[in-house]
């Protein structure tokens, strides 16, 4: 991030080492894919039920974050950059345009076909001159191995005084501190850029055409589980060590754990559990283009 080359370990996970800057505090995966094999995995795997089952819980709460964040949707033009199966964009309907922005050829698929949502392959397709009211990003930015360039990018699609929303996980966050190494989203062939609250507005602050307009966070209840679970057993319940074979291997038919559950709990959690600072583990920021 800062080009500093005065980095320590942070965690040593299956092989992969998660580095830690320790100039800006920044913390990313070491011996990551290319650019182009990583765009490759994306566009051919990435596509299966548990996948489908988890953006229908999450799009449960980013509907609620882009509301907080812009309560006026109708007369304006959302561009969701990592649509997935487009849940979040059907949602947004009420708003004057909406389109999506998907590499996984089978999320692309459900995006256009079966839910007749505007989608583009890349945001290479979109034209130079396109811009929009609204640029939604969640659950994006840890996936992107250079995010500075990729915010600045998705900049020059947002309208003067347009809104961009990005939502990510906070690895300084109370949960990540009591499971440690044991953490669920520490997935480093996947998982690239680990934000905290402070390294994620720094680098939007820095960047010069975003100036900060919110922040929100939550931790979702399952994460909670996780860490009471954690601290109560003394680790030997909660936590899960990340083995990529493990994850390679699950059985990608199996759906998502409590689907039904997670669905109705979630539609209340965020108004309950979700507050205006960054110490959740789920951060959400609205920045304004100036
Ligand atoms: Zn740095």
């Amino acid at each position: 991030m800062c080009h500093s080359n005065d980095l320590g370990d942070h965690l040593m996970l299956d092989g992969i080492r998660v580095a830690h800057c320790n100039a800006c505090d920044f913390m990313f995966s070491r011996e990551t894919m290319q650019a182009v094999a990583i765009d490759q995995f994306y566009i051919d795997g990435y596509h299966d039920q548990r996948h489908m089952d988890g953006q229908r819980v999450n799009a449960t709460i980013n509907i609620n974050v882009l509301r907080r964040f812009c309560p006026q949707l109708s007369g304006r033009s959302l561009l969701d950059v990592g649509s997935g199966y487009g849940f979040l964009l059907d949602k947004a309907r009420d708003c004057a345009s909406i389109a999506g922005v998907e590499l996984s050829r089978a999320q692309y698929d459900y995006s256009t076909k079966t839910l007749g949502l505007k989608t583009y392959r890349s945001l290479e397709d979109l034209a130079a001159e396109d811009r929009f009211d609204i640029i939604t990003l969640f659950e994006v930015i840890e996936h992107i191995p250079e995010p500075r360039e990729f915010v600045l990018r998705i900049c020059e699609h947002l309208k003067p005084g347009g809104s961009l929303i990005i939502g990510t996980d906070n690895f300084a966050s109370n949960v990540v501190k009591v499971l440690g190494g044991q953490f669920p989203k520490w997935i480093p062939h996947e998982h690239v850029s680990f934000f905290t609250g402070t390294t994620l507005t720094g680098m939007l602050e820095r960047l010069g055409p975003l100036k900060l307009a919110g922040v929100r966070s939550f931790t979702p209840w399952e994460l909670q589980a996780r860490r009471l679970m954690f601290s109560a057993t003394a680790g030997r319940k909660g936590g899960k060590t990340y083995s990529y074979e493990t994850e390679r291997n699950v059985d990608e038919a199996a759906g998502y754990r409590f689907f039904p559950l997670r669905i109705a709990i979630n539609r209340i959690w965020f108004a309950l559990a979700s507050g205006s600072n960054l110490n959740g583990e789920m951060m959400y920021i609205h920045t304004i283009k100036r």
